[in-house]
């Protein structure tokens, strides 16, 4: 294919005139339903960082509340499982990390502290990567994996493959299924329907959320990350909205379909068990876990090893972190600017909360883009 028809292609979902018109689309069908506001949530750090990065917020109906659900696998990870790296990293183990999660908050300190004190922690951009260095060490080398099923299934590869035995992995990995029927079910939610992540998807399929949709009447619309995809994905998800259908919508079918990517699936559920566990500021989350099943247990540090969590919760001193409210922001009933620290006490560089720690967190993304935009420009 040629340069041209490369770019026209990226261009098509970017395209000014067919924002517009989606854009008129959409107001209409928020005005039809005749009420406001009318609130949809997504669930996915690439979405919020797409809407804000290209200013779709100011180009939303007023009528369109378009809030931000639990998707940023940082986020969401576990005050006490920040705690069991940082516990584990004073223990001796060498902790081998994505790079957000060094400064992700835990109950004393984070990560970062952690190596500013002298344990060995390292970032990796992958988890082939935290294989190697396990391989050209004698060190015992703990991989700290967060992220979603998509990041997950990273994680299982290379568990199946085997690697060398001074390796193990502390899981935080989380799946996102579970969490969309927690947000449901809170009294307080005023979510009418969910933008469901078009990467996830592509490995899950799109089927995965028909049970969903039958248990809570509320419809899900799949979409992708380029402005168009946004755009289009919330059209449909209104008109949904509007005519009271409760019913699972692709808008990405360029990459998902409805049985999803099977083989990925296979290989995700064999190396990892769902099981209940608390995401942070949310809930207990039922199945909403990713933890190594019990043939993968020589490879699981929480089996491995014992952490000492109480000699480091002895230590926690009073903090800050007790006035976040990432909580309530992930579960879509607060704003960042409802938080008395956001870009006050609490700003990137030195975050109070994990939702201004990552590029995918709510108050990072608002704190970068100036906020919730509103620039005049909706009608
Ligand atoms: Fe938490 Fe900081 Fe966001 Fe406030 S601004 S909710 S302290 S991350």
């Amino acid at each position: 294919m040629a340069d041209q028809d490369l770019l026209a292609g990226a261009l098509r979902f970017r395209d000014p005139a067919t924002a517009r018109l989606m854009t008129a689309l959409l107001t209409r069908l928020v005005r039809e339903i005749g009420r406001a506001p009318v609130s949809v949530m997504h669930v996915c750090g690439s979405h919020e960082q797409a809407i804000a990065k290209y200013g779709l917020r100011a180009v939303f109906p007023r009528e369109l509340d378009v809030i931000m659900g639990p998707g940023c696998p940082v986020c969401v990870t576990d005050m006490p499982e920040v705690d069991e790296a940082v516990a584990l990293a004073q223990q001796g183990p060498r902790i081998l990390t994505y790079g957000d999660m060094l400064r992700v908050p835990g109950s004393a300190k984070s990560l970062a502290d952690a190596k500013a004190e002298g344990a060995s922690v390292d970032v990796v951009y992958s988890v082939a990567q935290a294989v190697r260095i396990a391989r050209e060490s004698d060190e015992q080398c703990v991989f700290f994996a967060s992220g979603f099923e998509t990041t997950a299934i990273a994680t299982a590869a290379v568990i199946e493959a085997g690697p060398p035995v001074n390796f193990s992995v502390l899981s935080a990995h989380k799946y996102i299924p579970p969490v969309m029927e927690i947000v449901a079910e809170m009294p307080e939610t005023r979510v009418e329907g969910f933008l469901a992540a078009g990467h996830a998807a592509t490995v899950t399929g799109w089927g995965i959320f028909e049970r969903f949709v039958q248990r809570h009447e509320m419809p899900v619309v799949v979409a992708g990350f380029e402005p168009l995809d946004i755009l289009a994905g919330l059209v449909r998800l209104v008109e949904l909205i509007r005519d009271r259908r409760a019913e699972v919508a692709n808008m990405y079918p360029r990459c998902v379909t409805r049985e999803g990517n099977r083989n990925a699936q296979r290989l995700l559920w064999r190396v990892f068990k769902p099981t209940g566990g608390r995401w942070r500021g949310i809930a207990h989350v039922p199945n909403g876990n990713l933890r190594l099943r019990d043939e993968y247990a020589h490879l699981d540090a929480r089996k491995r090893f014992r952490i000492d969590l109480e000699r480091l919760w002895d230590l926690a001193p009073p903090s800050l972190a007790q006035s976040c409210i990432c909580g309530e922001i992930m579960a879509g009933v607060a704003s960042p600017n409802a938080c008395p620290l956001f870009g006050r006490q609490c700003v990137p560089e030195n975050p109070v909360g994990a939702c201004m720690v990552s590029s995918e967190g709510t108050c990072r993304i608002w704190h970068e883009y100036g906020g919730h935009l509103d620039l005049g420009a909706r009608e």
